[in-house]
């Protein structure tokens, strides 16, 4: 189904593989796609994210696919090596990484990685964030650096849609890149944030009360969690109020 056509029956934009944190495995590894007949944009490719794009034949026909990694731990990435092995031989096209134009070491982290796995260069491509087009549901797309794990790297991702905008943040421990999107956007389509139901002085995630703090009413209603560590935190998620994706 086009994103358009899920949320006019009240679906969410994105549709989620998995929605737990890295180690809580049973909810899958937090990542989300949006696919229009044979073009897909995944975001983020972790341990669990393979085996389910398989078995929820989300890859079956694919002609093109757009891979954006928010940052290189494995609940992020884990199985992107295997994603770009099927797309060359199995799909018989080469995936396009998607990397910020503007972040070299990060982009020479991915290809590290990708080399690591084995990968060929040859077997894919690199894009900017820019080259993402051909959706209907997206006019644009791009990476919003954010603060996570001090020792790597980490994104957040921002689209603009038809309905407003997309802030996506699986791993974050600060609401900054959140605020700023508020700032410069009167219409909303959907927010994704991680959250935990810690909250410790140099916690690399973002408390539950921190998040609601930073989230005016009208945009809690726009507010989905994903990234949960157990069943306690989604618990508590809900009795603060907030939504949790579907997977
Ligand atoms: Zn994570
Ligand atoms: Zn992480």
């Amino acid at each position: 189904m086009l994103w358009t056509e899920n949320r006019k029956m009240g679906g969410e934009p994105l549709t989620f593989l998995g929605r737990g944190a890295a180690f809580n495995p049973t909810e899958g590894n937090t990542a989300a796609y949006i696919r229009e007949e044979d073009r897909l944009l995944l975001l983020d490719c972790g341990e669990t994210v393979f085996e389910r794009l398989i078995s929820r034949e989300v890859l079956t026909g694919l002609k093109e696919i757009h891979i954006a990694i928010s940052h290189t731990h494995s609940d992020h990435c884990g199985s992107l090596g295997s994603l770009v092995f099927y797309c060359f031989f199995a799909l018989e096209i080469k995936a396009h990484i998607v990397l910020p134009a503007d972040e070299p070491d990060y982009a020479d982290s991915v290809r590290l990685l990708l080399k690591q796995f084995g990968i060929p260069d040859a077997y894919y491509v690199c894009e900017v964030p820019s080259e993402v087009t051909g959706f209907r549901a997206i006019s644009s797309f791009r990476f919003v650096k954010t603060v996570h794990d001090p020792h790597l790297t980490c994104f957040s991702f921002e689209l603009e849609t038809p309905e407003g905008g997309v802030f996506y943040s699986a791993d974050t421990c600060r609401t900054d890149e959140l605020t700023a999107f508020l700032e410069s956007h009167d219409q909303i389509a959907a927010i994704y944030m991680e959250a935990t139901e810690f909250s410790a002085p140099g916690n690399i995630h973002l408390s539950l009360d921190c998040l609601r703090a930073a989230l005016p009413e009208a945009a809690m209603e726009k507010t989905h969690l994903m990234h949960l560590s157990s069943k306690g935190c989604m618990e508590k998620a809900m009795n603060i109020g907030f939504m949790i994706v579907d997977v």
